[in-house]
């Protein structure tokens, strides 16, 4: 499986934010925010390509990444009801997925970990060793496929399948390769009653292939032929739109959380609630004056 983090009880959350020394920042507004509402289990809550280095000052285009990530950890936070899950979609670290870059990430989004479970999947900054070893108490390792990590788990309206795309580090290519694909097949077919969702790092890239995924024609191939398939969402080009694939398969572009490729492309996390029908997606911009913030996007899924 990817990386699950299970939700911590307050009890822990706060017997770790202490010994991080940071149980002045959770004061009995915070406290209240993290446990005092209820779960909307139909809601996600997305992150991506954060690109955390170990130095919290660390900048890209005047972007502090590290505070970019703390600004959409209390937007979560700090949303009305918690989220079903969290899922952040690969490039968790700077460059080179260096252990200190995990260490840094790990302890900004240790708000997260008491309002709903985490799934973590890779990119091409992480680095795959590094990444497992990231979050020794409580990483719930199944690997699958070997060399890859990809997993599923399960929501009312859909499940999640989450795929691993990284073929080497810091080298912008992905693919998922032929053990992953196969096994996707086997999944789909065995889960082939709801709709499902799939989840990369990298982008389908049709056409000549420079940054994106490998082999995205024999990915979209598979998914075009299970009809039960209705989306696939991915990050890696920092571009947040939402098109469709002659298929009827929506394609869903994640914004980057904390590393914006152009200054004024927007960067944050992205709300998704799912219907039996379809999804809303919304983005939220962490720079709430930016025009696309709160953009919502209804899709309906393509029919069995
Ligand atoms: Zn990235």
């Amino acid at each position: 499986m990817p990386i699950a983090l299970p939700q911590l009880s307050r009890r822990e959350f706060l017997k770790r934010a202490a010994l991080a020394g940071a149980a002045v920042a959770f004061a009995p507004a915070s406290q209240a925010a993290l446990f005092g509402k209820s779960r909307d289990a139909h809601t996600f809550a997305f992150f991506s390509d954060t690109h955390i280095a170990a130095d919290t000052a660390a900048t890209h285009l005047d972007c502090n990444m590290a505070e970019h990530l703390a600004a959409a950890v209390n937007e979560v936070v700090a949303w009305p009801v918690k989220p079903g899950a969290i899922i952040v979609n690969g490039d968790l670290a700077f460059q080179d997925g260096l252990p200190a870059d995990y260490a840094t990430y790990g302890k900004i989004i240790q708000p997260l970990r008491a309002l709903a479970p985490m799934h973590l999947t890779l990119g091409n900054h992480d680095q795959r060793q590094n990444f497992w070893n990231a979050f020794p108490h409580d990483t719930q390792k199944q690997k699958s496929v070997p060399q890859k990590q990809a997993g599923l788990f399960g929501a009312s309206h859909a499940n999640w399948f989450l795929l691993d795309s990284l073929v080497t580090t810091n080298s912008a290519p992905g693919e998922l390769g032929t053990a992953q694909l196969d096994w996707l097949a086997r999944e789909l077919a065995f889960h082939n009653r709801r709709p499902a969702i799939i989840v990369c790092h990298h982008n389908p890239q049709f056409g000549p292939v420079t940054t994106g995924l490998r082999d995205t024609s024999a990915f979209m191939d598979l998914l075009a032929r299970k009809p039960n398939v209705k989306a696939v969402v991915y990050g890696h080009t920092h571009d947040w739109h939402i098109t469709q694939h002659e298929s009827g398969i929506q394609l869903i572009n994640l914004p980057p959380t904390a590393y914006p490729f152009h200054n004024k492309r927007p960067c944050g996390w992205v709300r998704c609630t799912l219907a039996k029908d379809g999804a809303e997606f919304e983005l939220r911009c962490l720079d709430q004056s930016h025009p696309q913030h709160g953009e919502k996007q209804t899709l309906k899924w393509r029919k069995d």
